[in-house]
């Protein structure tokens, strides 16, 4: 059975396909609304997750992982931007497991976002969580509002940075993580 809520939801989407001049009683379109309906809600789910640490024993060099891939949907089209993701940090006392680091990126783009507050997003939670020497999160993301609308620059990239603690202030430990995502 479907919930009250659904079949609301699946009603508007209806109403606003036929807004735009589309015909909803057409076979291509007779189930889309219900379709879309659960594609959202799958979309706008952030899953949360425990973020267990671990004694760091000494462990002080940088933790990074590449190349995450990651979808989003823009919060002013709601249209998806998608891309990859790198995300460092330097150990001070904790450790987390390296899962853990694309399951956060995860947590924060399952929503209507935009990119620069999930690449802050994600640092402030490893900063808060971990309390390391350092964090540092670039994403790198194709937004379909700019791809296939206005002004229509298919290739182009967004790339958004946050830096936390010594990749703030310190050039060489910047360096490092700059060099190692390039
Ligand atoms: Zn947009």
């Amino acid at each position: 059975m479907e919930s009250p809520v659904n079949k609301r939801a699946e009603q508007l989407v209806r109403e606003l396909l036929t807004l735009f001049g589309e015909d909803v009683s057409r076979e291509g379109l007779l189930d889309t609304p219900r379709r879309y309906v659960k594609a959202m809600q799958e979309l706008l789910n952030p899953k949360p997750f425990n973020f267990t640490t671990f004694d760091a024993e000494g462990t002080d060099e940088m933790v990074i992982v590449k190349d995450i891939p990651f979808y989003s949907m823009c919060e002013h089209h709601l249209f998806p931007f998608f891309g990859v993701g790198h995300i460092a940090y330097i150990p001070d006392k904790k450790i987390v497991g390296l899962s853990k680091l694309p399951r956060t990126l995860d947590l924060y783009a399952s929503k209507l976002q935009n990119q620069e507050r999930i690449t802050m997003q994600v640092a402030e939670r490893l900063q808060r969580e971990l309390n390391p020497k350092g964090v540092a999160v670039t994403l790198k993301a194709k937004h379909l509002c700019m791809c296939m609308r206005g002004v229509k620059k298919e290739e182009s990239n967004t790339t958004t940075t946050s830096l936390q603690g010594v990749f703030k202030t310190d050039a060489s430990a910047r360096a490092e993580f700059l060099n190692s995502i390039r």
